[in-house]
């Protein structure tokens, strides 16, 4: 029921777009589809006036959904069966969010036996053809909730993933990020104080909850997070830590000081005060206005965005040119043999065609996730690579990657993947040292 009124208001605003997008009326001139495609002046003044007024009641219906999307959810009985099995925090073993120091210090968590842990998910999005002129033009920014108190098996499964907020993702630049969620937070307060009630099996519950973790891209999570957002120039690119940019320079994938609550506070009292200006940090978070989160705790990083989505494709692509350059294979091997490995495994997957000219290997995560691990298979037959600097750095990698998508890690390969992290940078800087690190080399160092 729930996901029809979600895709209802998806559907809804997806068709206001394409109606737009569909009113190129015959014979009608550039100029005044372009006025078709862009919100008016009175359209965005009147948003603009009802945000500025009464930001709690949004324009946006998707705002309005929260607590019936959570009642909805909760009165069903075999959600509430699997929220009501408490989770058991593991000792010296990491498979879920709940075995970490954070969830295990808050004390929300602690003393509230009927208790909803909410995990929100944001991300922007097109919905019209991104290489075409309408690019940007009408993306949109989801965010989507889920309850953590459910195994983690059940989480990632579609129905469980709901729709809470959706708006044009210009208006973030034209309102700020405050005004578009403050009625989500308003909300997500109401539920932190009063807690939520619904009935089951003619009983009244009630439940109190709040938000653990907000997960989303870099961009996203600084904006979000009050911290300044051009993480490619800014001298603290960090949200995690107060890691200089300049250190990137000298390979240098040392972990600066930790940012806490306090050090963020400092920080927002340090706003107007040269050189540094805040070390970072340019506004509060609205997100710190909730009774138990904080953004220095709160915002994760993501592993489809920093890693396979983020440097693994450039890296296997400096890979790709190197074995080539060498003779060891070539392009058109490599793309046959991907073509057949695809065919052996069995994988859903198909490879996009690799060509010498592109900067990275083409592809979404999942995609390039396959072509890491099948890819060494192309090597079967070149045992004289064994002792290539560019084919151990290539095996680095992929045990990095194997250990950051292991379901469940104990101390022992903690320690391993840390070591598999600086290994990975030496082996880098050693085979490809004209290559600069990126800011998510540094990310990759607090997963
Ligand atoms: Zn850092």
């Amino acid at each position: 029921m729930t996901s029809h009124i979600q895709i209802h208001l998806f559907n809804k605003t997806l068709k206001m777009h394409v109606v737009r997008k569909h009113k190129r009326v015959k014979g009608a001139k550039p100029s005044d589809q372009e006025a078709l495609d862009t919100p008016s002046n009175e359209e965005t003044t009147h948003l603009e006036k009802r945000l500025m007024d009464n930001p709690q009641s949004s324009s946006s219906k998707s705002f309005q959904n929260f607590f019936a999307t959570l009642k909805f959810l909760l009165r069903d009985k075999i959600v509430f069966k699997l929220f009501s099995n408490k989770k058991v925090s593991n000792v010296n073993c990491y498979s879920d969010y709940n075995d970490g120091l954070i969830y295990k210090q808050k004390e929300f968590f602690n003393e509230n036996l009927n208790r909803i842990e909410l995990l929100l998910f944001q991300d922007a999005f097109e919905n019209c053809n991104p290489l075409a002129s309408s690019k940007k033009k009408h993306k949109l920014l989801g965010v989507y909730m889920m309850i953590g108190n459910i195994p983690k098996e059940f989480r990632s499964n579609i129905h469980n993933i709901q729709l809470v907020l959706l708006c044009k993702d210009t208006y973030i630049k034209l309102f700020g990020f405050e005004k578009i969620m403050a009625p989500l937070i308003c909300d997500l307060r109401k539920l932190e104080e009063n807690g939520i009630d619904f009935l089951l099996d003619g009983s009244n519950q009630n439940y109190r909850g709040t938000l653990f973790s907000m997960l989303g891209d870099n961009l996203g999570s600084l904006q979000i997070g009050g911290y300044t957002e051009n993480f490619s120039s800014s001298k603290f690119m960090s949200r995690y830590c107060l890691f200089k940019r300049e250190n990137l320079i000298y390979f240098n994938v040392d972990i600066g000081e930790k940012r806490t609550r306090q050090n963020y506070e400092a920080c927002l009292n340090n706003l107007s005060n040269p050189p540094d200006f805040g070390m970072g940090i340019k506004k509060d978070s609205c997100l710190n206005e909730l009774g138990y989160f904080h953004v220095c705790e709160g915002l994760p990083p993501c592993i489809s965005h920093d890693l396979f989505e983020g440097i693994i494709p450039y890296d296997l692509m400096e890979v790709c040119k190197y074995m080539c350059i060498q003779d060891v294979i070539s392009i058109d091997y490599i793309n046959m043999s991907l073509s057949s490995l695809r065919k052996k495994f069995k994988l859903k997957l198909s490879f996009p065609h690799v060509n010498l000219n592109m900067k990275k290997t083409p592809g979404k995560a999942d995609e390039i996730l396959h072509f890491l691990v099948i890819f060494p298979f192309i090597f079967f037959n070149k045992s004289s690579i064994n002792k290539d600097p560019v084919w151990k750095f290539l095996t680095v990698m992929i045990e990095m990657c194997r250990l950051i998508n292991s379901s469940e890690l104990d101390e022992n390969q903690i320690s391993l993947l840390s070591h598999c992290i600086t290994v990975y940078m030496e082996y880098r800087r050693e085979c490809f040292p004209l290559s600069k690190l990126w800011p998510k080399h540094h990310y990759i160092c607090h997963i």
